[in-house]
């Protein structure tokens, strides 16, 4: 449920709605918008007869339910687009991310080379992997906290903000302190204690969706980040499993339009894990961005045929610079 205050409530009408709903045993969450103020209720069960009892205080204009299972994360609390900021970098609300650099971080030279060209060619933030969850475990995966060094040492040269993975609960503190927006990978989408400590931090949190994972899922996990008073929440379609063998996955593009009608989210598009094939990277960027995604992250390696993972999906730097204005010229034309 929401309680729509009046233009014009007080603070003091506000905290009288805040301290009620505590003695419920429910959390209030306070969005101020452009156009309207309201205190979201979330908690396991709201009493039948809050609805009425709210409409009474003083500076209350309304109360309505919120019909989606996902609350928080809802247009119906919060009509204005969520702007993400990470280090000056707006993530959200009109501008076009683009998001780039190689799948794992596999050495000083590797990522280095790597930040300097996606930099050159525009892009706005740098990722990399140090913590890889690999479906062999015969596979390379990452180089752990050497990998958030070297990850930390090129944001230094370069000053993009670094995007990178945290699998696990008890290394949330650990990637924290190099990272400046915390991947939940695809793998974890629905690890909630891992959810709940991302949200403890604060920090701008990129969730990607789940493989199997139906839209409403996706939105209920982001739910989890903002309940712990989180909101900076980037959502990532990478792509689902279907039917389809061709591709690594298929890149469901109805999520992301309709992710953005549902929520206020961000929401950006990985094509790189979406098709799993360098040559359809572009294409598919493009067309993430003409269905309305804020921005794409793309995994661009120098020298994609060696790789330590997901080469066959990497850019080489060329055609990562080659794509920027086209994207630059789509988010255009959509945005008008
Ligand atoms: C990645 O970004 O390299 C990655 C492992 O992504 P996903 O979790 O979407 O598979
Ligand atoms: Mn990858």
């Amino acid at each position: 449920m929401i309680v729509v205050m009046q233009t014009g409530s007080t603070q003091a009408d506000i905290d009288a709605v805040l301290e009620r709903l505590k003695e419920y045993n429910l959390q209030g969450h306070l969005t101020i918008g452009a156009e309207r103020t309201v205190v979201a209720v979330v908690g396991a069960t709201i009493p039948p007869t809050l609805r009425e009892e709210m409409e009474y205080f003083s500076g209350v204009k309304e109360t309505v339910r919120i019909t989606q299972p996902y609350k928080l994360v809802s247009r119906e609390v919060r009509p204005d687009d969520t702007i993400v900021e990470v280090r000056g970098v707006k993530v959200g609300g009109g501008s076009t991310v683009v998001i780039a650099g190689p799948c794992s971080v596999e050495s000083e030279e590797q990522i280095m080379e790597s930040a300097r060209a996606v930099r050159e060619a525009g892009a706005s933030m740098l990722r990399g992997g140090a913590f890889k969850p690999r479906s062999s475990p015969y596979t390379f995966r990452g180089l752990g906290e050497l990998g958030l060094r070297l990850l930390a040492q090129a944001r230094d040269e370069t000053g993009l903000p670094i995007v990178t993975e945290v699998m696990t609960p008890t290394d949330v503190d650990l990637v924290a302190r190099y990272a400046d927006v915390l991947q939940i990978g695809a793998r974890n989408m629905q690890n909630y204690q891992l959810l709940e400590e991302v949200g403890r931090t604060g920090m701008p949190v990129l969730l990607k969706r789940g493989l199997s994972a139906t839209i409403e899922e996706w939105l209920l996990s982001a739910e989890y980040v903002i309940a712990q008073g989180n909101p900076n929440v980037i959502l990532c379609e990478r792509g689902i499993r279907t039917f389809e063998t061709a591709t690594r996955n298929t890149m469901d593009l109805n999520a992301v339009a309709l992710a953005k009608r549902r929520t206020h989210l961000p929401v950006i598009a990985d094509p790189s894990h979406g098709t799993g094939k360098w040559y359809l990277v572009g294409p598919l960027a493009l067309a993430s961005i003409a269905a309305g995604a804020d921005g794409v992250i793309l995994e661009v390696h120098p020298d994609p045929d060696r790789a330590k993972s997901d080469g066959g999906q990497s850019l080489n730097p060329e055609n990562f610079a080659a794509l920027m204005p086209k994207i630059a010229a789509v988010a255009a034309a959509v945005r008008g």
